[in-house]
């Protein structure tokens, strides 16, 4: 009975923190719970519920005075989650999605995605980008 299954809005939350401590830690070295309740715009008091549990799978480790640091399980979710995050928000930017669309979209859809979609979007970015003339047309064509 020990093998909970996890929900796709259990995921999708899961997938929120690893990449908001992630990339927390990036920009500032270190990861406090109020850092996160900003970041995800959700209360301490749940942070800290969701902090243990993260830290009771094995996702993080948490000691009082030098806050949280990813497990190796818990770094490779989160790289995940940047990489979908990056493709995405790339893409859909390119585009014409204004920047708040693209990221309030971006978080939602980055939890979706299945690979082979995200490879397609990959490579559909990756020949825009080297193939301006294309996306300037399909711009223009857009803003009709
Ligand atoms: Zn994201």
């Amino acid at each position: 009975m020990s093998v909970a299954v996890q929900s796709k809005k259990d995921i999708s939350r899961l997938e929120d923190y690893l990449e908001a401590i992630y990339n927390l830690n990036e920009e500032k070295g270190y990861v406090s719970a109020a850092d996160i309740s900003e970041r995800l715009a959700v209360k301490p008091p749940t942070v800290s519920n969701m902090v243990r549990n993260l830290a009771d799978k094995g996702y993080l480790d948490h000691t009082k005075y030098r806050g949280m640091r990813l497990t190796p399980l818990g770094e490779k979710i989160a790289r995940s989650v940047i990489k979908r995050h990056k493709v995405i928000s790339e893409l859909i930017t390119m585009l014409g999605v204004d920047n708040q669309t693209a990221y309030i979209d971006t978080e939602g859809i980055e939890h979706h995605v299945h690979p082979s979609t995200l490879r397609r979007f990959e490579k559909l970015a990756e020949y825009l980008r080297g193939n301006p003339q294309t996306l300037k047309a399909i711009r223009e064509f857009m803003e009709e």
